[in-house]
């Protein structure tokens, strides 16, 4: 894999291509889905503040990390919280509970999209209400769709629950949604992810189970290699690394193998 240098990549090109994609994809799902407009998260995983500055330029307000201490770090650097005021942040890799004090100190955190039990869901819920925040926490359960080892989240099986006990349990937190990474679907061509399908269905359980509006409920799938067919799938919220950032060496996993595979297992 070729290093690039931050300067050799040209984030703003890339940001404008991929908001092209997206408008095409869009284009193209089905009419029986909900018309949300597909949120773009930047996910600024190991790539400098540099970069997320060059990219909120470019219009940029949504960003994805996925290590708890390199979000922290990276938003409340000096730059960030001076010349990103509008910056919001999506947490996306695998939460520990002794992550989770950290992690809410993260000025404008957005949405943490990996809850996927209800101990985490506890936790986060009296440590909000103990942080006297005026608006909820924003919520998305993580669904292991793919059923991999190597995944985190909730088994399909459990969303009901799960949703069914944050609704109930924690009146701090504000459930919006799901998230899946899936499988590792190498040729789009071949035919439509099925982890896709099966978040959808998912969803689709849960607003019936609970009275939910299949409106009110996002559905966070796609990365770069499938961000278009996720979106035709009904992604109202895509997570895009590499394509807009260039790709990544690593420098904080140093267990994984360097490869774009290991890439997309949350493990840490
Ligand atoms: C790294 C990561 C992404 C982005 O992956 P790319 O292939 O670089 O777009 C998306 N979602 C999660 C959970 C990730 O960890």
């Amino acid at each position: 894999m070729i290093r690039r240098m931050a300067s050799d990549f040209d984030v703003g090109k890339a940001l404008k291509l991929v908001r092209e994609r997206i408008e095409n994809a869009k284009q193209k799902r089905s009419k029986s889905l909900p018309q949300i407009e597909p949120r773009l998260v930047a996910v600024s995983k190991t790539k400098p503040v540099s970069m997320v500055l060059e990219a909120y330029n470019h219009g940029q307000r949504y960003f994805g990390e996925n290590y708890v201490n390199e979000l922290y770090e990276k938003s409340t650097s000096e730059e960030i919280l001076g010349q990103c005021p509008d910056i919001r942040w999506h947490f996306i890799g695998h939460l520990q509970k002794s992550n989770v004090k950290k992690l809410l100190k993260v000025p404008n955190l957005h949405v943490i999209e990996t809850l996927d039990n209800e101990k985490l869901a506890q936790m986060l819920n009296s440590s909000w209400e103990k942080m006297q925040k005026e608006i909820r926490l924003k919520i998305m359960v993580q669904i292991n769709t793919s059923a991999e080892e190597s995944k985190h989240g909730c088994e399909p099986s459990q969303s009901i629950p799960l949703v069914s006990y944050l609704q109930k349990q924690c009146p701090c937190l504000d459930f919006v949604g799901l998230m899946t990474i899936g499988a590792y679907y190498s040729d789009p061509a071949l035919g439509i992810n099925p982890d896709f399908q099966a978040l959808r269905k998912c969803r689709d359980e849960v607003c019936q189970a609970l009275g939910l509006k299949t409106e009110d409920v996002e559905l966070s799938m796609g990365m770069s290699h499938d961000f278009e067919n996720a979106i035709e799938e009904g992604s109202t919220n895509v997570r895009v690394g590499s394509t807009i950032f260039g790709a990544r060496s690593f420098p904080n996993d140093s267990s994984s193998s360097n490869s774009e595979q290991s890439a997309i297992t949350d493990k840490v």
